[in-house]
């Protein structure tokens, strides 16, 4: 059994070990956008596959394709649904439980027109979406967290961090009190890796901006956590 893991998330990695564990040969599949990714035990490729097609040529190595990308990667999701929709199956996390208090929009935009009426935003929407804040926050203390250093200058009233976690309660606390932290801008990532600093936001009574996630590909089978891939992958040994 041949499984072609389209990868760079953590559950991705996790679901890496379980295979490799099971005797099942796994290829992980990494984007490279990240200079130094955390790597996954087994196999592993690096860059794009060159669209539809390359992927569908890809998968053909392959008895089964699993989708465990990022549920903001709507592209190679796009891709794979319609690469090889036979064979996939698609883990995605489920989104944060929605609390009341949260503003929830559609885009990075809108996003950024909305925490725009704060003073000191706190983003973390990852180094490629940085740029459509830059129209509405450019006067703003923003303090901008991501993993790598982005491709272009920011304005002179913005601070950078990198960092790439983990994150805890406590960390994202002494963050936000350090920056005065007035909105917290975040993707609806889901998880627990990121989840402390919606705690730390209540707690400093900062507002939270929350992306909705991309419309997932019609038509293909989705699981949410690591086990239905196990079970779905040992049913078809
Ligand atoms: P994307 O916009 O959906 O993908 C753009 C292109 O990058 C794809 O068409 C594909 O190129 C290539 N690509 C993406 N993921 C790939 C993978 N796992 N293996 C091989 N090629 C891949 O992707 P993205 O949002 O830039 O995310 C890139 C990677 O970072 C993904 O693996 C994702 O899991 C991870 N990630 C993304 C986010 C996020 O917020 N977007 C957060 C954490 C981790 P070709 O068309 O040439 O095949």
């Amino acid at each position: 059994m041949r499984v072609l893991l389209l990868g760079g998330t953590g559950e991705a990695r996790d679901l890496a070990v379980r295979l490799v564990d099971t005797g099942v040969s796994v290829t992980s599949s990494l984007a490279g956008r990240v200079a130094r990714p955390q790597l996954p035990v087994g196999e592993v490729r690096t860059g794009g596959f060159g669209g539809v097609e390359g992927l569908r040529a890809a998968a053909r190595e392959f008895d089964l394709v699993v989708d465990a990308t990022h549920p903001f990667a709507a592209g190679i999701s796009a891709n794979a649904a319609a690469a090889c929709p036979e064979v996939l199956l698609r883990l995605q996390r489920p989104g944060w439980e929605p609390e009341a208090a949260w503003e929830y929009v559609d885009t990075h935009a809108e996003a950024a027109r909305t925490a725009a009426s704060s003073e000191r935003p706190l983003l973390t929407i990852g180094r490629q979406a940085l740029a459509e804040f830059v129209p509405d926050l450019r006067d703003h203390a923003v303090l901008a967290r991501v993993v790598d250093e982005p491709d272009q200058d920011l304005p002179e009233t913005w601070e950078l961090l990198r960092d790439r976690g983990p994150y805890t309660v406590d960390g994202e606390l002494a963050l936000m009190r350090r920056h005065g932290t007035d909105v917290l801008v975040t993707k609806d990532s889901g998880g627990g890796f990121t989840r402390p600093k919606l705690d730390a936001a209540a707690a400093v009574g900062a507002r939270v901006v929350v992306v909705r996630r991309p419309p997932a590909p019609a038509g293909v089978r989705t699981v949410t956590t690591v086990d239905e891939v196990v079970a779905w992958i040992e049913e078809q040994r």
